[in-house]
């Protein structure tokens, strides 16, 4: 049973605040904190059965886990640029994908550390009408390769989010956002122990688990930040632009409309005005 592992970094408990996600002070505690989550996921998987797990590393310049204390033996998809992102690496060949330390949406009323692949341009998105976040956006690259996505652990908004296109999904809360910048966390080794029931737990009940229910054709529309951006994104071919700030990824073939936003994600970085 090989287990495919997406993992970001804002959804780990303890953290509340980008100098602990980004290089800093405080990074080196966020990575450790993370380290923790995603080795407590191994562990629940290869208690369920797992042969062998696929890592990626997906937060920011996507090297922020150690690959030598990885458990399980795990491999590590590491470093920028992966074609597919989030979800580089996996294939049919996957029973599962588990979704480690993700986060809500920036469209969502109140989730710790919001953001959609790029806060400093991305302003919202929703799929099939429904705002999402990263979560449900990855899930496309899933149901391309007709895998489902068993668990996901984040904060109370994340779990919220992912519930209306991964119906079956096992959810692990471990933070509650009281605010953008603030939230009420389990202790980590409560965390981590809960990380590894839930990835125990949701890898048994696979056997009721589905690809992502996500309707195809689908549609993803994408706020952006300012103008330009969306005219930048229209540089991409088929997207649409339908407003000022808003334009339109449509089509019957998800891993295409996935492999549209990153495009669109990666293009307008360059009008991303750093704060
Ligand atoms: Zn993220």
């Amino acid at each position: 049973m090989r287990v495919f592992l997406s993992t970001d970094i804002e959804g780990t408990a303890g953290i509340a605040d980008w100098n602990q996600v980004l290089p800093g002070a405080e990074y080196e505690m966020g990575r450790r904190l993370l380290q923790d989550e995603v080795n407590a996921a191994i562990d629940g998987a290869l208690e369920a059965g797992a042969t062998e797990i696929v890592v990626n590393d997906s937060h920011y310049l996507m090297q922020n886990l150690l690959p030598g204390e990885l458990r399980g033996n795990a491999s590590l998809l590491s470093g920028r640029h992966k074609p597919l992102y989030m979800m580089e690496g996996l294939d049919g060949s996957f029973a599962a994908a588990l979704f480690i330390s993700y986060h809500g949406s920036i469209g969502a009323r109140l989730a710790i550390l919001s953001h959609t692949y790029n806060p400093s341009c991305i302003a919202e998105v929703r799929l099939n009408d429904t705002v999402t976040g990263e979560a449900g956006i990855n899930a496309l690259v899933a149901l391309h390769h007709r895998v489902p996505v068993a668990l996901i652990t984040g904060d109370d908004a994340t779990a919220d989010e992912a519930l209306p296109f991964m119906p079956g999904i096992e959810t692990v809360v471990v933070k509650r956002s009281v605010s953008r910048f603030a939230a009420e966390s389990l202790h980590p080794a409560v965390a981590c122990e809960r990380i590894r029931e839930g990835a125990r737990r949701a890898l048994c009940r696979l056997g009721e688990m589905a690809p992502p229910a996500i309707e195809l054709p689908a549609r993803l529309d994408v706020t952006l930040r300012t103008a330009d951006m969306a005219e930048m994104a229209t540089w991409v071919g088929e997207v649409e632009r339908t407003g000022d700030r808003t334009i339109a990824i449509a089509g019957a073939d998800p891993l295409a409309l996935y492999r549209r936003f990153v495009t669109v994600v990666a293009l307008t970085r360059v009008l991303g005005e750093q704060p």
